[in-house]
């Protein structure tokens, strides 16, 4: 495709602030993306009204010198810019929309999904006490989620895991998100996680601490998972071969877009490591996405990618949209209706 033109709609959605993506194609075709930045760089780098801005100034200009654009031609295109890998993320996933749309193909055969539907998990927050965790627990186990990730901290991790453990039981499959809170003078304390049977333990040290990663996995018999540290093909085969990781979460948005996601999962598949998708609170549109990659034959933990209209859970699993490119639109009266203006 040709680019000719791209619109950005920032709007609120309940839980988060969105950035939205439309390219239209000098033949009509038209492609929706979705920036996963959150407002501030706390958890990334990369921030949303500067996603926004690197996409205005920067990616858009470079994708519109290309006259013949093709999805896996985007990255490329794009490689002399440093970083913003969710802002790439976005504008790749508009033109793999756009294009796949045209072709009446759907996201998840392109990239080769095997799964009809995907097994989904809750993510659980630090919550105020307790009592109201097992309540939060308790309705996301109610509802059919095949798995529940509890989000963990210094101050908040033994005795939550302990107490979720111990109520719903050893057949619960439970997952522990430390999002690099701790350092490795918590390892001891961290290794008494063992005793709660977890399904794995996510990212508790820094992104560029492999090394750490790798001590803690060799004394801990929870597997350890990367998240943040795994930023691309390469960060993932340098994670694998350093022992830092056993386990991948694979986010599009994180290592620059789903070609790259794909790749880090067929190289993953070829050496027996298990992978799941993450979730970054997206809109339905970004969740549909994920669900396409989700549907890949490594992807056998399940993923981040809670029920949000117009995805809907059936039993513990969400069918996979099999419609031409992502296979949703978003609807223009909620645009309308939650986009900022200015
Ligand atoms: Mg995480």
């Amino acid at each position: 495709m040709r680019i000719v033109s791209a619109e950005l709609r920032t709007f609120r959605t309940t839980v988060r602030r969105s950035l939205l993506v439309r390219v239209t194609g000098s033949l009509g075709e038209e492609g929706w993306g979705e920036c996963v930045a959150d407002d501030e760089p706390t958890h990334s780098a990369e921030y949303l009204e500067g996603a926004a801005d690197v996409i205005r100034r920067f990616l858009l200009p470079a994708l519109l010198a290309v006259p013949d654009l093709d999805p896996a031609g985007v990255a490329p295109a794009l490689a002399h810019l440093r970083g913003q890998p969710m802002a790439k993320s976005a504008m790749e996933m508009a033109v793999l929309d756009a294009v796949l749309r045209a072709r009446g193909l759907s996201l998840a055969s392109y990239l080769g999904a095997v799964r009809r539907s995907v097994q989904v998990g809750a993510s659980v927050g630090i919550a105020d006490s307790l009592d109201s965790l097992l309540d939060t627990v308790d309705r996301h186990v109610s509802a059919g989620y095949a798995r529940i990730k509890l989000k963990i901290q210094p101050g908040w991790d033994l005795e939550p895991v302990r107490v979720v453990r111990e109520t719903f039981g050893g057949g619960l499959m439970l997952t522990a998100d430390a999002s690099m809170a701790y350092t490795p003078a918590s390892a001891r304390h961290l290794a008494r996680l063992d005793a709660y049977g977890l399904a794995l333990l996510e990212q508790p040290y820094d992104a560029d601490d492999l090394h750490g990663h790798a001590m803690l996995a060799a004394r801990m018999e929870t597997p350890i998972c990367l998240d943040e540290s795994i930023t691309s093909a390469r960060a993932a085969i340098a994670a694998l071969r350093a022992g830092a990781c056993s386990i991948i979460n694979i986010k599009p948005g994180r290592v620059g877009g789903y070609l790259e996601a794909r790749r880090i999962h067929d190289l993953c598949l070829a050496a027996d490591v298990p992978v799941w998708c993450g979730g970054t609170l997206e809109t339905g549109l970004g969740r549909a996405a994920n669900l396409a990659l989700a549907a890949l034959p490594g992807f056998t933990l399940p993923g981040d990618i809670s029920a949000t209209d117009p995805v809907v859970l059936d039993g513990d699993s969400i069918a996979v949209p099999d419609g031409p490119g992502i296979g949703v639109t978003p609807s223009e009266d909620a645009l309308e209706a939650f986009t900022q203006k200015g």
